[in-house]
């Protein structure tokens, strides 16, 4: 097999940046490993789709975030763009620090979070506070939504039109926040957010990217309320999610 003079030059490079870290075993792979691509149903698409990187020249400096995100919300207004309006009490917008470093988006709001209108105050709430402290993190400090923002009657998981035409709105709070790491909380939120559908076990302990962001999946807290086994799982998440932030948790 003969190679390009050029890709032999990069490789000779690479060889010799392997040798100056100290790397010399070098070894030939037999046969070509193939990748199980996860498996994946795809989502039902959405009517409109919104491109999957924020807009160029978007970029919102910091100092005006809390502003578009204010302008994102009064575009939102009395929303009745979808059936969940019909028996909502309060839109949950998205509660946190619009400059927050890590975002978190879970799949829809509860009755307290209706009640309320803002996300995560309910028992899964409570969980999700204490995963936060225990990242070190102040629930503060970090950007808190979900893939809808009206209530699912008897909580029940959105419809792919209800999510559909909700998401572009938590993709403009994405664009404005930025943040450098999102964690999708349970597979609602990451179908929403990667755009497949697939198990929450195929998607874990990896990073994926979601407009630009590096995107960790995670339990969702009510799950993790019935099945605390899991706790443990949700915890390597989040340290995967704090090492791409180049935070060290605190020892537990
Ligand atoms: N579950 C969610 O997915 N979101 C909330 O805001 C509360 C509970």
């Amino acid at each position: 097999m003969s190679f390009d003079p050029q890709l032999q030059q990069a490789i000779a490079a690479h060889m010799q940046y392997l040798r100056d870290l100290g790397i010399f075993d070098f070894y030939r792979r037999d046969s070509v490993v193939v990748m199980e691509p996860t498996p994946q149903e795809p989502v039902i698409p959405p009517r409109n789709p919104v491109p999957a990187q924020p807009p160029v020249g978007s970029f919102v400096a910091p100092p005006s975030r809390a502003e578009a995100l204010r302008a994102i919300q009064f575009e939102i207004g009395d929303c009745k763009r979808c059936a969940l309006s019909a028996g909502r009490n309060k839109i949950v917008f998205g509660d946190g620090d619009p400059n927050a470093r890590l975002m978190f988006v879970g799949e829809g709001p509860g009755a307290d979070e209706d009640a309320q209108g803002l996300p995560f105050v309910g028992r899964a709430g409570q969980l999700l506070n204490n995963m936060i402290a225990a990242t070190g993190l102040k629930r503060e400090q970090v950007y808190i939504a979900n893939i809808v923002k009206c209530r699912p009657p008897q909580n029940r998981v959105p419809e792919p039109e209800e999510a559909n035409t909700c998401s572009p709105f938590l993709f403009q709070q994405i664009d404005v926040v930025r943040p450098e790491v999102i964690v999708a909380l349970g597979s609602t939120a990451a179908t929403y957010l990667l755009g497949v559908k697939s198990s929450l076990s195929g998607l874990r302990g990896r990073l994926h990217a979601c407009r630009g962001t590096k995107l960790v999946v995670t339990y969702h807290p009510a799950y993790l309320l019935r099945d605390p086994r899991q706790k443990k799982e949700a915890w390597q998440d989040l340290k995967l999610a704090m090492a791409e932030l180049g935070l060290s948790v605190p020892s537990r």
